[in-house]
C-alpha cells in the first residue's frame, strides 16, 4: 500500500498568522511540516482509495483526486474512515470536491455518538447557520456505515477498529494488506505513564493491534513535560501529596486505590495547566508502544498547531535521543509526519 499524509496537525490548522510560524514556514519551504489538520491517504495494491480522517488536508487531496478518476462523469470509488468527529478530523469535508460529483461512490465509516447517527453528526457541520449548502448535495457520498471498536471491514484492504482513549471516544484503525499492517493511532492518550506503571489496559490493546506493524502513526501533540503541566517539581510534589493524603470526598477511597481514570480526573484538577485528560500523547510514550509491539517505524503526527517547525524538530530530536538512551537505535525508525510525506509498505 501507498501512503500520503495530507494533514498532520491537531486542533486547528496551524495559525500561519502567527509571525514566528509564518516566517519559519516561508524560510524553510518546502521542508516545512505544513499546516493542515489530519488526513491520511492510503492506496491499496489494487488502486482503491482509502482515506483516514477529513481534516483540512482532505481539501488538497480532493483536488488531486479530480485528476485521478473522480472528475464529473467518472466513477471514483473511495472509503473514508473517520477516527471521530472532533472538528479537526471533519472540518475539510464540506470542501472535499469529489463528494459533490454524483458519479463518484464514496463510502463513509464513522462511529455514532451522543444519540446521533454518524451521518447526522457529519451533516451537522453543514446545517444552517454553519455552511451555505447542506450535505445532501454531496451526492458522491453514497454510503454511510456505522463502525465501532472490534469491527473489521473487508475491502481491498482489511481495516480493523479498536477503541482509543480520547474524550467523547475515538477509534484507532489498523489497515492490513498482503501481511503488512499500518496502525493509525491519532487522538490517543496513553495509559500508565503518570502512575509509573509500564502499560495500562488500553496501551496493551494498542500494542496487541500493532504487533509487527510496518508503522504506528502516533499522536504526539504534547511533550511529556507539557503533558504534566510544564513543571516537573510541582508535578512530583502534587503526586506525593495525593498518594499520601488524598481521599475521594464522596467515597473516601484513597488515591492509591483509585482506577487510572479516576486518578486522572484528580490530577487534572490539581494541575490545571497540565494536559492530562485531553486525550493526547507524546513521542516518548509512542516509543514505548512501538518497541513493545515490535513495529518497524513510529510516525509522529497530530502535531500541536502552536509549535513552530523548529519546536517539532526538537521533539523529533528528543525522540531520537530517547531511542539512543535505550540502546534501541536501529530497532525502530522515527519519522516525523509532514504534509506531503509519502511512504510505501
Ligand atoms: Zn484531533
Ligand atoms: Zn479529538
Amino acid at each position: 500500500m501507498k501512503l500520503k499524509f495530507y494533514g498532520v496537525f491537531g486542533s486547528v490548522p496551524r495559525p500561519i498568522a502567527m509571525d514566528e510560524v509564518r516566517e519559519e514556514m516561508l524560510s524553510r519551504s518546502p521542508a516545512t511540516y505544513g499546516g493542515n489538520t489530519t488526513c491520511l491517504e492510503v492506496i491499496a495494491g489494487d488502486g482503491k482509495e482509502f482515506i483516514f480522517d477529513a481534516g483540512t488536508g482532505i481539501v488538497k487531496l480532493g483536488l488531486q483526486l479530480m485528476g485521478r478518476g473522480f472528475a464529473p462523469g467518472k466513477n471514483g470509488k473511495a472509503a473514508l474512515f473517520l477516527t471521530h468527529q472532533h472538528y479537526d478530523h471533519i472540518q475539510g469535508m464540506p470542501f472535499f470536491v469529489p463528494a459533490y460529483i454524483p458519479t463518484n461512490e464514496i463510502a463513509v465509516y464513522s462511529e455514532p455518538k451522543v444519540s446521533k447517527t454518524a451521518k447526522e453528526i457529519l451533516s451537522g457541520q453543514m446545517a444552517v447557520p454553519y455552511f451555505p449548502v447542506k450535505m445532501d448535495i454531496q451526492r458522491g457520498l453514497v454510503e454511510f456505515h456505522e463502525i465501532g471498536p472490534g469491527q473489521i471491514i473487508r475491502d481491498s484492504m482489511e481495516v480493523e477498529a479498536i477503541r482509543s482513549n480520547h474524550p467523547d471516544s475515538s477509534l484507532i484503525y489498523a489497515a492490513c494488506e498482503a501481511g503488512k499492517k499500518i496502525v493509525f493511532a491519532t487522538d490517543y492518550e496513553h495509559d500508565g505513564q503518570i502512575l509509573g506503571k509500564r502499560f495500562g489496559p488500553r496501551d496493551n490493546a494498542l500494542i496487541e493491534l500493532a504487533k509487527g506493524a510496518e508503522m504506528i502513526i502516533y499522536d504526539c501533540q504534547f511533550t511529556p513535560l507539557e503533558y504534566i503541566g510544564g513543571d516537573m517539581q510541582r508535578f512530583g510534589k502534587v503526586m506525593e501529596s495525593l498518594q499520601t493524603l488524598y481521599h475521594d470526598p464522596a467515597t473516601g477511597k484513597p488515591f492509591s486505590e483509585m482506577s487510572f481514570d479516576e486518578r486522572k480526573v484528580v490530577l487534572a484538577k490539581e494541575l490545571p495547566m497540565s494536559k492530562i485528560g485531553w486525550g493526547h500523547s507524546n513521542a516518548k510514550h509512542g516509543i514505548d508502544i512501538a518497541l513493545a509491539a515490535g513495529a518497524k517505524a513510529l510516525v509522529l503526527t497530530h502535531h500541536n498547531p502552536l509549535n513552530t517547525d523548529k519546536k517539532i524538530d526538537e521533539i523529533v530530536e528528543q525522540a531520537e535521543q530517547e531511542l539512543q538512551r535505550r540502546g534501541m537505535v536501529g530497532s525502530l525508525r522515527i519519522v516525523p509526519a509532514y504534509d506531503g510525506l509519502e511512504m510505501q509498505v
